[in-house]
């Protein structure tokens, strides 16, 4: 059975798939940061478990977050107690276990004269937070404080901020990792592998139809129990059992600018002048990120969600009214990016008719005819996820009753890495990012890799590692989810593409004209979703 993803693991996997009369434990459908969580969980219980993604790892809403790792004040404020509890105490276990690819992020809140919340509610809120993840960190700074360390913000009765900490990360690096760590322990994991079709049995989901998406091939496979971790796309499958619309997609929208642009070193997380809403300005990965917006999402969710020009400009309004100065304009965007939330509604009330007040924020699980739907929830609390989800399907593995054992999700890496002579910083995040894989991308690296690659904070090395290891198929899913090129360098990373071709074509093994083809489909995908619409 095909375990990693080395260079034919794909068409063994099939060969293995087709032929297989035997049942596996787990199927879990959606290759997203709900799907990976799960699979670490069932295969660290040794099941026999696969995981299929219809489109690349981390392709939906998993590799298009705000990627911060938090409680979510938001919902303290909303008196939601629980879910920023167990936010918290995730945060803090991800901070320890995965150094590197989580990492603390300092976050400011300025207050201006006659605003709410002003300074004595906010550090109420800030100190129950405090006391769910059992530290006093939250600080408060006068006005000249302030201004010194965010230049040109807005004076109009500023009178000071307090200063807390939470976390950040780069989501579909912690699929990847999550998905590599469950790997180690026995779970398969294929991209470009949809879900079809549910095989039932005397009312009772079996299996499913798999269809190998760029061959077209399909096949029916057995599992005792089937997870739909599809989030926004959720209602799909299970409408296939149950006649209900519960999941209703929202928008959210982020552009990302150079860093010269932006004075901040830390998130400033400020309302936003026209509606209220909560919006950030926040360091990314050597850029600056800002949004999110909140829409409806009306659009065919097979298309990869894209910002439109009024999203633009209503963020563009609120990082220029935080720094007037500033100016900042369409033309200084480097790259954009828009995922979808899958929010869910009351039971008993269809998604569309839902009041968005009536949302849940936290996830929820649902059985029907056997196969369990997760949807919902947060990045942050995706271990807390899978062990709900493995509680709902003990009973279909007589498995008896699924306890939290609260084991770790990442394993330590401990040895420094050889071959290479880095700062502490860069060293920790080469280990947070691939963990166990971190010194053989130093071991594999070829003359010149070992050099950072220009705009970015990755080395040429691991984009060769990733386009020989980590199961790309098409250019986008290196150049967007495996490394954040398309993100963070000018035109998506076209500005590099002949260096980028020197390393990835021959680790491919594609010829010039697929290289060519991979170019110009890339080309459609950044100039439709991820650049700047006309105004
Ligand atoms: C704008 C925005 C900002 C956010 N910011 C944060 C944040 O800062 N911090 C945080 O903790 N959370 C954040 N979230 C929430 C978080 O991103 C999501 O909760 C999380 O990514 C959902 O993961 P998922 O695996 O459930 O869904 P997804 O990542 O969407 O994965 C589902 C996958 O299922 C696949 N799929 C669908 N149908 C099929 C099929 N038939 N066969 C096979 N595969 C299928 C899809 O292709 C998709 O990849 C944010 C969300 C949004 C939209």
């Amino acid at each position: 059975m095909v375990k990693s993803w080395n260079k034919d693991w794909r068409a063994g996997l099939w060969t293995d798939l087709k032929a297989a009369d035997t049942e596996w434990d787990m199927i879990i459908i959606g290759g997203g940061i709900t799907g990976a969580g799960v699979l670490r969980e069932a295969s660290r219980r040794g099941l026999k478990t696969l995981l299929i993604e219809q489109k690349d790892f981390a392709w939906g809403t998993s590799s298009r977050s705000s990627k911060m790792v938090h409680g979510g004040l938001r919902y303290l404020t909303q008196g939601d107690f629980k879910l920023t509890h167990e936010a918290v105490v995730e945060r803090q276990r991800m901070l320890d276990e995965a150094p590197g690819l989580v990492e603390p992020m300092k976050y400011v809140y300025p207050f201006r004269k006659g605003d709410f919340p002003n300074r004595w509610a906010f550090n109420f809120v800030l100190r129950v937070y405090d006391f769910f993840a059992g530290r006093r960190d939250y600080r408060y700074f006068g006005k000249g404080m302030v201004e010194s360390f965010l230049p040109g913000i807005l004076d109009n009765g500023l009178y000071g901020a307090t200063q807390y900490t939470d976390a950040v990360t780069d989501d579909s690096r912690l699929v990847m990792r999550v998905l590599q760590e469950a790997q180690g322990e026995g779970g398969i994991a294929a991209n470009y592998m949809k879900a079809s079709d549910l095989v039932r049995e005397n009312d009772k989901v079996v299996g499913l139809t798999v269809e190998d998406v760029d061959s077209g091939e399909s096949c029916q496979v057995r599992a005792k129990v089937v997870v739909n971790a599809t989030g926004a796309w959720a209602d799909r499958l299970r409408g296939n059992l149950i006649d209900e619309k519960r999941v209703r997609p929202l928008r959210g929208s982020h552009i990302v600018v150079p860093s010269w642009r932006l004075p901040v070193h830390q998130a400033l997380a400020y309302q936003h002048p026209k509606d209220g809403r909560f919006t950030f300005i926040y360091p990314w990965e050597g850029a600056i990120v800002v949004g999110t917006t909140d829409l409806d999402h009306k659009e065919n969710l097979d298309l990869e969600a894209g910002i439109t020009a009024e999203e633009v400009d209503y963020i563009l309004e609120g990082a220029n009214n935080q720094f007037p100065k500033v100016k900042l304009t369409r033309e200084d965007i480097l790259n954009t990016y828009s995922g979808v939330r899958p929010i869910v509604g009351k039971e008993g009330v269809d998604a569309d008719k839902m009041n968005p007040s009536d949302a849940r924020r936290d996830h929820v699980v649902w059985s029907n005819d056997g196969m369990i739907t997760v949807t919902g929830g947060k990045l942050t609390t995706f271990r807390a996820i899978a062990i709900d989800v493995m509680k709902a399907a003990g009973p279909h593995l007589h498995i008896g009753k699924v306890e939290d054992t609260k084991d770790r999700v990442f394993a330590p890496v401990l040895k420094k890495l050889k071959g290479i002579a880095l700062g502490p910083a860069q060293e920790r995040r080469l280990k947070g990012f691939y963990g166990s894989a971190a010194q053989g991308i130093i071991d594999y690296a070829k003359p010149g890799d070992l050099g950072y690659i220009p705009g970015a904070m990755n080395l040429w090395a691991e984009l060769r590692w990733s386009a020989a290891y980590e199961a790309v198929s098409h250019l986008d899913d290196l150049l967007l989810r495996r490394t954040r090129l398309g993100l963070l360098l000018a035109e998506g990373g076209l500005c590099q593409i002949d260096r980028i071709k020197t390393i990835a074509q021959p680790e491919l093994g594609w010829d010039d004209a697929r290289w060519q083809q991979e170019v110009e489909r890339y080309q459609s995908i950044w100039s439709e979703k991820y650049s700047v619409p006309a105004a």
